[in-house]
C-alpha cells in the first residue's frame, strides 16, 4: 500500500520516457509478418479442406458396389461424378470413387436396400468461389509482398509514389491558442515572443542582416505545456501550424518516415509562413551510438529533417519546433547552429504557477469559491497537464452529480483520483484484511510522523484506492528542490513502518503481500541514492552515469563489476537500516499505533489534524535518530 509522498521521483528528476521507436518499429514489423504467415496458413488450410475427398483412399467403383451389396458400406453419398463412400463403423467418407457420366450406379448393380444413398448434384457456386479463392488468394498475397517490398525500396530512394504523404495535423483557426492560455513559464513565454515577432514581421530583423532562428527546442518533462506553446506562437503570430510526432515516425514501415518529412516541409513552405512542430523527436534523433539494430530508418527520418533544415535560406519563412524530454540522449547533429540552436527548457510549474494554471482551467468552469491556493500546495511535481486533468475531473464529478457549480469538495476529490486512483468503495475487503490495512497504513503514519526529517502526515485511509487497500499521504509544506540523506534515510523508514507494523502485531511470518509497492519505493530511493546522487557511505560522491541501453530499454549505468558488488552491498546496507529505524520507531510507539488503527478501523480517514491528535506524545528514540 503505497505512501503518497507528493514526488514523482527521487531527487526531483524528471521521470524519463523511453522513446518507443525501436521498439514499436520491430514490433510493427514482426506483426506485419505474421500477418503474412496467417495468411499463407489460412490459405494452405482453406485449399486442404476445400479439397477434401483428395485425401481420400481411391478406390475402383466396382469395388464400392461389390463391398455395399455385401454390407460392408454404411452410406454412399454421390456428388455429381464423385462417390464418397463412409464404409460400416465410420462417421465420415473415407474413400472416394467415380462413376461414369450419365449412368447411375444402380444401373450398374447396387443394391438400393443395403446401404443409405444421398444423391446431390454439384455446387455451381460454391466451386466457383472456391476456384476464385484458390487462385485469388495466394495472388493476392503475393501482389501485397511485393507492394510492401516496393514501398519500402521507394521510401528509401526519396521516391514517395504517394506513400508517406504526412498526416500532419493542422490545427484551424477557431481552435487558436494564445499566450494567455499559458500560465507560469515567463522565461520559456519571453523567448517564444521573439520568435512571434519574427513571424509577424521578418523585414525588420532582414533589413539589420540578423539571421531568423530556424530551429527551436523545447525541453522538458512531459505535460509541462510544450505542445500548447508551440501551438500559442502559431496562434498569436496567426499562421499555419503543421505537427507531428517522433512516435507516429516511428509507427511507419521502413522507410516511409522521410518521405513523411519530406511531405510536412513542403505543405509547411508552401504555407509560409508557418510553424512546423515535431513531439517526440527524441524518438527519431537518438544518439547515433545509442541505436540498435532498428536504426537505420530512424537515422533515415532524422537526416531528412536535418537535409531540409539546412535548406532553409533565412526567407522560407518556416519556423521549426520541436519537444523533448530527453535532450541529453539527443544526436549532436541535431544542435548544431543552423539547425535546432535555440533551446527553451519548460519546467514543472511551481506553487505559484501552479495555482495559475489551475486558473486558467477553473475559469471556464462554472465554481463556487474553492481553494485553488491550498490545491497548489498539495500538488508538488504535478505537471500542467495534471493539473488540467484535476479540473477536467472535478468537472466530471460535479456533473455526475447533477450540481451546477465545482465546489471544494470536488476540487479535493478530484485531485485525490489523478494523484492515487479513485476510491474504490464497493471494493469487498473482509474484517480482517482491513484491520491489517488500518495497522499497516498506521505504521506508515506513526513512523512519518515521529522521524524529524519526513513530511507531514496529511491524510490516512483505509478506503481501498486504485490498486491498493489504504493510503498514507505526506505532503511537503513547501516546494523544494533539494533532499539530504536525512531525508531520504527518514522516507525509507516510513515506507518500511507499514510492513514492520504488521510484523510487530501479527508476528515476524505472517506479514502480506500489501508492502509490496513500499518495498519497491524503498529499492528504488536506495538505488537513486547510491548511483545517482553518490550518497552513500562507500562510494560518497561517485556518480555512475546512465548510458543508453537501445531499444530494449530499461536504466542502465556505467560501472565495473566490483562497483556493482559495492552498490548493492550499499543498497543493501541502507535497506536494513530503514527496516530497523523503523522498528525502533514502532516498537517505542506500540500504544500510538494501536490507537491510530483503532481510529481508522472506525473513522477511514483521518485528516492531518487527527493524526496529530491521536499521536500527540508519541516520541522518537534513540536508536532511530540519525542527528
Ligand atoms: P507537453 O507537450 O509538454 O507534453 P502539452 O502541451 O501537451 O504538454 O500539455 C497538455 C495540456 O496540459 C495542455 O493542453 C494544457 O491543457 C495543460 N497545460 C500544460 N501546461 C500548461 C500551462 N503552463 N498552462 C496552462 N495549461 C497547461
Ligand atoms: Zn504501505
Amino acid at each position: 500500500m503505497p505512501i503518497y509522498t507528493g514526488d514523482k521521483k527521487p531527487g526531483n528528476k524528471p521521470a524519463p520516457k523511453k522513446p518507443s521507436s525501436k521498439k514499436s518499429n520491430a514490433i510493427r514489423n514482426l506483426f506485419f509478418w505474421a500477418f503474412i504467415a496467417v495468411i499463407i496458413i489460412a490459405v494452405s488450410s482453406l485449399w486442404q479442406s476445400g479439397n477434401s475427398t483428395h485425401r481420400l483412399e481411391e478406390v475402383p467403383i466396382s469395388d464400392v458396389i461389390r463391398r455395399a451389396n455385401e454390407g460392408e458400406i454404411a452410406r454412399i453419398e454421390i456428388v455429381g461424378q464423385e462417390v464418397r463412400v463412409t464404409p460400416e463403423g465410420e462417421d465420415e467418407p473415407t474413400q472416394v470413387s467415380r462413376k461414369e457420366a450419365g449412368s447411375s450406379i444402380f444401373e450398374q448393380g447396387l443394391n438400393p436396400d443395403m446401404a443409405e444413398v444421398s444423391v446431390s448434384e454439384p455446387s455451381a457456386v460454391g466451386d466457383i468461389i472456391w476456384s476464385l479463392l484458390s487462385i485469388g488468394l495466394p495472388i493476392l498475397v503475393i501482389a501485397g509482398l511485393f507492394f510492401f517490398m516496393i514501398k519500402q525500396m521507394n521510401a528509401g530512394n526519396n521516391q514517395a509514389m504517394g506513400f508517406g504523404k504526412a498526416n500532419a495535423k493542422v490545427y484551424n483557426d477557431s481552435k487558436k491558442v494564445k499566450f494567455d492560455d499559458i500560465a507560469g513559464n515567463e522565461n520559456a513565454k519571453q523567448d517564444l515572443l521573439e520568435v512571434v515577432d519574427f513571424l509577424k514581421s521578418p523585414k525588420k530583423y532582414e533589413a539589420l542582416g540578423a539571421k531568423i532562428p530556424t530551429g527551436l527546442l523545447l525541453a522538458g518533462d512531459p505535460g509541462t505545456g510544450k505542445t500548447l506553446m508551440a501551438r500559442a506562437v502559431a496562434g498569436e503570430a496567426g499562421v499555419p501550424f503543421f505537427s507531428i510526432s517522433g512516435s507516429e515516425f516511428a509507427e511507419m514501415f521502413v522507410g516511409v518516415g522521410a518521405s513523411r518529412v519530406r511531405d510536412l516541409f513542403s505543405k509547411a513552405r508552401k504555407n509560409a509562413p508557418s510553424i512546423i512542430f515535431i513531439d517526440e523527436i527524441d524518438a527519431v534523433a537518438h544518439k547515433r551510438d545509442a541505436r540498435g539494430g532498428a536504426g537505420r530508418e530512424d537515422e533515415q527520418t532524422l537526416n531528412q529533417i536535418l537535409v531540409e533544415m539546412d535548406g532553409f535560406d533565412g526567407k522560407t519563412g518556416v519556423i521549426v519546433i520541436a519537444a523533448t524530454n530527453r535532450i541529453d540522449m539527443l544526436d549532436k547533429a541535431l544542435l548544431r547552429p543552423g539547425r535546432f540552436d535555440r533551446h527553451i527548457n519548460v519546467q514543472l510549474p511551481e506553487r505559484k504557477d501552479r495555482e495559475e494554471i489551475l486558473a486558467v482551467h477553473f475559469k471556464n468552469k462554472p465554481h463556487a469559491k474553492i481553494d485553488l491556493k491550498s490545491l497548489a500546495a498539495k500538488t508538488t511535481g504535478l505537471s500542467g497537464a495534471d493539473l488540467a486533468n484535476i479540473a477536467n475531473e472535478a468537472a466530471i464529478l460535479t456533473a455526475r452529480d447533477g450540481k451546477k457549480e465545482i465546489s471544494n469538495s470536488e476540487v479535493v476529490e478530484a485531485f485525490e483520483k489523478v494523484a492515487i486512483g479513485p476510491e474504490r468503495k464497493n471494493k469487498v475487503m473482509n474484517e480482517k484484511e482491513r484491520e491489517l490495512t488500518a495497522y499497516h497504513e498506521a505504521g506508515h503514519a506513526v513512523v512519518g510522523f515521529v522521524l524529524p526529517d519526513s513530511d507531514p502526515v496529511h491524510k490516512v485511509t483505509v478506503i481501498p484506492r486504485g490498486r491498493t487497500g489504504g493510503v498514507t499521504w505526506f505532503l511537503p509544506p513547501e516546494d523544494r528542490s533539494y533532499k539530504s540523506i536525512y531525508e531520504f534515510k527518514d522516507i525509507m523508514a516510513r515506507a518500511m513502518g507499514g510492513r514492520i507494523a504488521e510484523g510487530l502485531i501479527y508476528g515476524p511470518d505472517a506479514i502480506t503481500t500489501g508492502a509490496g509497492s513500499d518495498l519497491k519505493h524503498v529499492a528504488d530511493l536506495a538505488r537513486a541514492m547510491v548511483i545517482e546522487e553518490g550518497m552513500s557511505k562507500k562510494l560518497r560522491n561517485r556518480v555512475f552515469p546512465e548510458v543508453d541501453s537501445g531499444w530494449l530499454g530499461g536504466k542502465k549505468y556505467d560501472y565495473s563489476e566490483t562497483t556493482a558488488r559495492e552498490i548493492d552491498e550499499e543498497v543493501e546496507q541502507l535497506t536494513t537500516e530503514a527496516a530497523k529505524r523503523a522498528e525502533a520507531v514502532l516498537k517505542a510507539n506500540l500504544p500510538a499505533l494501536k490507537t491510530l488503527a483503532d481510529a481508522l478501523l472506525k473513522q477511514e480517514t483521518l485528516e492531518e489534524s487527527e493524526v496529530a491528535a491521536v499521536l500527540k506524545g508519541a516520541k522518537l528514540p534513540d536508536t532511530a535518530k540519525l542527528h
